[in-house]
């Protein structure tokens, strides 16, 4: 007698049948999805691995063991004359190479023969069987559950690229087409459109558009939907003289009046099959249409019934999906992550999964509003997203498959880095650690500041800062000013040759432009392109720091917002203490004048201009434009060293500090002289 299945599989077993076929019911026959195509796909793949563990844990009800949904009521059921099968589904080209090495052990081919395949794109759509008749559409029916759907034959009439008349001048006496129903991205987008003007619910993707749409009661609604079909399967008589592959069978139904997916292939072996993919991986995005993978069949007809079928779908066949862009996968930890302005981001660490295209183990929820909304627990299947360029995010918790001892998570109250208590302003999303000698702040701060676009400190990386802070050999930016040679080299992993090397890379980073330094002390929006027109309008901290709201706010790209942040940051008492060791250790706190002189030669190099007041028709970014289009530069406060203010009309204080210290005033006209080259 076989062992009894192991308990915690019988129960995530019994678990994931539940969730997959409230999830399928919802799907299929509400067209109403409740949960994440991959998400669904990743939850049937555990379940199906679980079973292949175990085959006593096969449940007659189990989704792995049918095709589709049952026919929905409201249509009357039809028998297919041949079964419409699912396809097995590849998620990488490692199982699409596995899925052909089998094929290869089925059809005894030798080592290096390789297999002919079809490549044609797996459209998102719904599957529909078209009967013929003498040439005749007889009768159109939905997959259903592979051998009974429902008959629509009045609804897909409506379909334009379904021919009613086969343009055969003999037509066999039956014919059997399979293709993709779908709805182009565009008519999806004006439905939901029109659904949200009537406060109808919105359909969740283009796939339940169209199973919807074929559904309808009301063939008038269905024909303003505009489906849009592409056929991909033939079925003849056997007494027919009719293709031998798959690739003459998509020629034959072109050449019937059907429309085929013009983007199909023939490819040699998996390598040709996984150079279409990859091909297809982004260019797919480009058209009208959503697809979500690459369906992959042996050409030879001969062949693919050598290769036969499982219960549920063709062992010729396969799906070779693109990676999913959201799965589920088994929280391990919460995570409080301080950053270095002190903000603490709620992190969920979790069993590795793969997202587009990376491994992907931990992901933010962003702050404890998220935390609270999505109720996470110990233990917890969560939801990932990660698409494309976008730092992955916990997108849904499945609350469902939750065990009963689960406990709840909250963000700390206290700073897992320094023990301080955390603080939230009112009206703020963010928590906060406020100790401005916490090591996490710290730790933050230091890497900002050796970072590329800032200092650009060569060989201070993140775990050396990690040893510095905590062996509390650095406590601020400019403690990095202070090291030596010798203590450094008697870090771990740090050699004399290392030290050597960082010491002059920390002497390097002295000749840094004083707008890169600006940039490098971390303010809050205080970005590389603010701290460059920042240093251009004041070239050094003393000016900056008396800067005023209107000399800020004047700024091209600098509003309220940052100009309050930076004062603010000028004010702090450990921020001014901060800068006044980094005057002693002789950093460059302001413009070194022949850093700037590279614009080259103009008309107006090497003069300083102020411009104030309403100039008659160009705007003050227009004349800034202009001024340093001609070698110029533009500051924002009237000096010494300004050589000339234009003043426009209504001009203030600047104008009048002009006078004063009998600095040249011009007006537009005057400018646009002095412009010429
Ligand atoms: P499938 O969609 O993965 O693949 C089979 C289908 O591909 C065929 O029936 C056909 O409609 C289509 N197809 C498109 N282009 C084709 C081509 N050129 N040649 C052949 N077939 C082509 O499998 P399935 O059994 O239809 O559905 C399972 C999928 O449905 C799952 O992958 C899952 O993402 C989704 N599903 C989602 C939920 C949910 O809750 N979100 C529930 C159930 C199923």
């Amino acid at each position: 007698m076989p062992a009894l299945p192991d308990a915690a599989a019988l129960a995530r077993a019994g678990e994931l049948r539940q969730l997959l076929n409230q999830a399928a019911h919802a799907y299929y026959v509400l067209d109403a999805p409740e949960m994440e195509d991959a998400v669904y796909d990743r939850l049937y793949r555990e379940l199906l691995e679980l079973e292949q563990g175990d085959p006593q844990l096969i449940t007659p009800d189990s989704p792995t063991q049918r095709v589709g949904g049952a026919p929905a009521a409201g249509f009357s059921s039809v028998e297919h004359r041949i079964g419409l099968l699912s396809l097995d589904n590849a998620f990488n080209p490692e199982e699409l190479q596995a899925w052909d090495e089998r094929l290869a052990r089925q059809l005894e081919d030798s080592e290096e023969q390789s297999r002919e395949f079809v490549c044609e794109l797996k459209i998102d759509g719904n599957a529909l069987a078209l009967s013929y008749q003498d040439g005749l559409l007889v009768r159109a029916a939905t997959r259903g559950d592979g051998r009974r759907g429902e008959e629509i034959t009045t609804n897909v009439r409506t379909i334009q690229s379904v021919p009613l008349r086969l343009r055969l001048e003999k037509p066999p006496a039956w014919v059997e087409v399979r293709g993709e129903a779908f709805i182009p991205d565009d008519t999806f987008a004006a439905i939901n459109t029109e659904r949200e003007s009537r406060g109808e619910a919105l359909f969740a993707n283009p796939r339940n558009a169209c199973a919807g749409t074929l559904r309808q009661l009301d063939p008038k609604v269905v024909a303003s939907r505009r489906l849009d079909f592409f056929a991909y399967t033939l079925h003849l008589p056997a007494e027919v003289n009719g293709p031998a592959s798959q690739w003459e069978s998509l020629q034959w139904l072109e050449s019937a009046g059907f429309r085929v997916n013009p983007h199909r292939e023939r490819a040699s072996g998996a390598a040709g099959v996984i150079d279409f993919y990859q091909r297809w991986e982004e260019e797919r995005h480009q058209l009208p249409y959503a697809t979500d993978g690459v369906v992959v069949k042996l050409d030879s007809l001969e062949q693919q019934q050598l290769a036969g079928f499982t219960q549920k779908a063709p062992r010729w066949a396969i799906a070779l999906k693109y990676a999913a862009e959201e799965a589920p996968s088994r929280l391990l930890r919460l995570v409080a992550q301080v950053g270095r302005t002190g903000k603490v981001t709620p992190v969920a660490e979790f069993e590795p999964i793969p997202l587009a295209g990376t491994s992907v183990s931990r992901a933010t929820l962003h702050n404890a509003d998220r935390l609270l909304e999505l109720d996470l627990h110990t233990g917890d299947t969560v939801v990932v997203r990660k698409a494309g360029e976008i730092i992955p995010e916990v997108v849904r918790v499945l609350s469902e498959l939750r065990s009963a001892d689960a406990t709840r998570l909250e963000l700390p109250r206290h700073c897992p880095e320094c023990g301080s208590l955390l603080v939230r302003e009112a009206g703020e999303a963010a928590t906060r650690c406020v100790n401005s000698s916490c090591p996490a702040i710290l730790r933050g701060a230091l890497r900002h500041w050796v970072s590329r676009d800032a200092m650009d400190v060569d060989g201070l990386g993140g775990k050396l800062i990690e040893q510095l802070v905590d062996r509390g050999l650095v406590g601020s930016i400019a403690d990095l000013y202070r090291l030596d040679a010798a203590l450094l080299a008697s870090l771990e992993r740090m050699g004399e040759q290392s030290a050597t090397n960082l010491m002059r890379a920390l002497e390097a980073s002295r000749q840094r432009p004083w707008h890169r330094l600006l940039y490098a002390l971390g303010i809050h929006h205080v970005g590389s392109v603010n701290a460059k027109t920042l240093a251009a309008a004041f070239p050094s901290w003393t000016t900056l720091q008396d800067a005023d709201e209107e000399g800020l706010n004047g700024l091209y790209g600098i509003g309220p917002e940052i100009s309050q942040s930076l004062q603010q940051w000028c004010s702090t008492s450990a921020n001014q203490e901060l800068m006044a060791q980094l005057t002693d250790l002789n950093l460059p706190l302001e413009t070194i004048e022949d850093l700037n002189s590279s614009d080259g030669p103009g008309p107006l190099s090497g003069k300083t201009f102020v411009l104030t007041g309403t100039l008659p028709t160009l705007s003050r970014h227009e004349a800034q434009g202009l001024i340093e289009a001609a070698g110029g530069k533009v500051t924002s406060s009237v000096s010494k060293k300004t050589s000339c203010v234009v003043a426009g009309a209504e001009a203030g204080s600047k104008l009048e500090k002009a006078t004063k210290l009998g600095i040249r005033v011009i007006d537009e006209a005057g400018l646009q002289q002095l412009l010429k080259p």
